[in-house]
């Protein structure tokens, strides 16, 4: 027998660990694949409406048990609760009720109008669930990145096979005991625990569809594996997402926008602001400001403090070296301390860091950071400012603070970026119906809105002619 591995649930915020939690065995994979399509048989014969009423079940057992969760997502990931609350479980308590609303009608039969010539025939397209879903979720919103993308893919009719980031694996945990005790049927949602090696195996064995969500360098391995075969994918990815305030904007909303969108859930969010484009004459003004907003913001775990401890001890490691580059080539640290005075030991806490004198040869300006800090620029003319917004090989979220509307919708428009936002940080609300996706290296395809659900299912073009 091979020995069985276990994966350490770690609270970021004290260090301590909290249970071994055991992988899933590789040799099992092909298993977990044959009960997923056994189960996909009854799951997809079911209609839109009867597979809705589990959905509604697991919508009130999450409002039922609210706290708990906060809870668990809180000591697996060293966030805030009210981050854990408003930002994880939130949007998937909404993307169950947008379901229950409308799921019935987007993935229904949708009648085409049939041009004369064809005489009297008619044309309509369906969806068709595609089979089993592997789903690949991170740790930095562990609930809401794996649970909205599985049930997607499950109202169309798909099962779904889970492989939760082992960063956070007590959430793992807790999204397979949810959907168990919401009466999912057996095995249309299965969950293998593991690191990357069992990440790769899932890709492997040829599941109907991968929903991933992680790194570019993740990404591009999973995409490649699932050419051999032909595999749709969706990928959702990083970002280095600009933020560009204009003179005429009002700078206090500005600033409350640029703290939280650069230091909430301590920067690990894939839309957070990264690069913070002020326009010169407000420079100093906007610097000065948000040094004295952040001052303000308290730092702890639990309930009663605004940014929570970091998640994952490499990513305190990228934050370093990219704060060090930027001292040795000459920026300023407004607020936050030197790297050598940061003490992890007891908890990934660092405090947030506002850079200046920064230059475009610094690896803040182009790496992705994922964590609490972000370097403020300045600059002259709208051109100036979509040029250095463009500037990069990501493309996932930007936004543009001015009271000139029409001048900040038309920068959008100039944006290479998948979601873009006019004077406030990050949108993406499921309920909305916009669609969540990256351009260039940010992403493949998008979620949300009406074509996150058709996108699990094969549409299919029918022509009837009455005989
Ligand atoms: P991060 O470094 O930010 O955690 P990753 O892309 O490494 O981002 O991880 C995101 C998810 O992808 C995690 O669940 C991880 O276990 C999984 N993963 C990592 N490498 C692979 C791989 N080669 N194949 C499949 N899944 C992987």
């Amino acid at each position: 027998m091979t020995d069985r591995k276990t994966i350490s649930a770690i609270n970021p915020a004290t260090g301590q660990i909290i249970r071994e939690i055991e992988e899933t065995q590789l040799e099992r994979i092909p298993g977990i694949y044959e009960d997923s399509r056994a189960a996909f048989k009854s799951w997809s014969a079911l209609t839109v409406k009867e597979r809705l009423r589990y959905f509604k079940k697991l919508r009130h057992l999450m409002a039922e048990k609210i706290d708990a969760i906060t809870e668990i997502i809180s000591s697996d990931t060293g966030k805030v609760r009210m981050e854990a609350a408003v930002a994880d479980v939130m949007p998937v308590l909404d993307a169950i009720l947008h379901m229950e609303k409308h799921a019935e009608k987007i993935l229904g039969r949708q009648k085409m109008s049939t041009p004369i010539l064809f005489f009297g025939k008619k044309s309509y397209v369906e969806y068709m669930a595609r089979g089993s879903v592997l789903v690949i979720s991170p740790w930095n919103y562990p609930l809401q990145l794996a649970m909205v993308p599985m049930l997607s893919a499950l109202a169309g009719g798909n099962t779904v096979v889970l492989k939760p980031s082992e960063v956070t694996p007590l959430v793992g945990q807790l999204v397979e005991a949810l959907f168990k005790e919401a009466g999912f049927p057996e095995h249309v949602v299965q969950v293998a625990h593991g690191g990357k090696e069992v990440g790769a195996e899932l890709t492997k064995h040829r599941p109907d569809y991968i929903f991933f969500t992680g790194s570019v360098r993740t990404g591009k391995i999973i995409q490649e594996i699932a050419a051999k075969d032909l595999i749709p994918t969706t990928l959702e990815l990083g970002g280095k997402d600009p933020m560009i305030v204009f003179s005429d904007a009002n700078i206090d909303r500005a600033v409350k926008g640029a703290v939280w969108g650069s230091f909430t859930n301590s920067g690990q969010v894939c839309m957070s602001a990264e690069r913070l484009y002020v326009q010169r004459p407000i420079f100093e003004r906007f610097v000065a400001k948000m040094r004295d907003e952040v001052r303000m913001l308290s730092q702890g775990s639990g309930m009663n403090h605004d940014i929570g401890s970091m998640t994952y001890p490499e990513q305190i490691t990228v934050v370093r070296e990219q704060v060090l580059d930027a001292l040795e080539k000459g920026a300023k640290l407004v607020t936050g301390e030197h790297p050598d005075k940061w003490d992890t030991e007891k908890g990934l806490f660092i405090e947030p860091i506002i850079l200046t004198e920064v230059t475009d040869d610094m690896k803040i300006v182009h790496e992705e950071s994922f964590g609490p800090i972000i370097p403020v620029i300045p600059f002259d003319t709208e051109e100036e400012a979509v040029e250095l917004a463009n500037g990069t090989i990501y493309g996932l979220n930007a936004s543009v603070f001015s009271r000139d509307i029409a001048k900040a919708e038309r920068v959008v428009s100039k944006l290479v970026t998948g979601n873009a936002v006019v004077n406030d940080v990050m949108v993406s609300v499921v309920n909305h119906g916009l669609p969540f996706g990256g351009a260039k290296q940010s992403g493949l395809g998008s979620y949300h809105g009406d074509g996150g659900l058709r996108m699990f299912c094969q549409e299919k073009a029918v022509m009837t002619d009455s005989g």
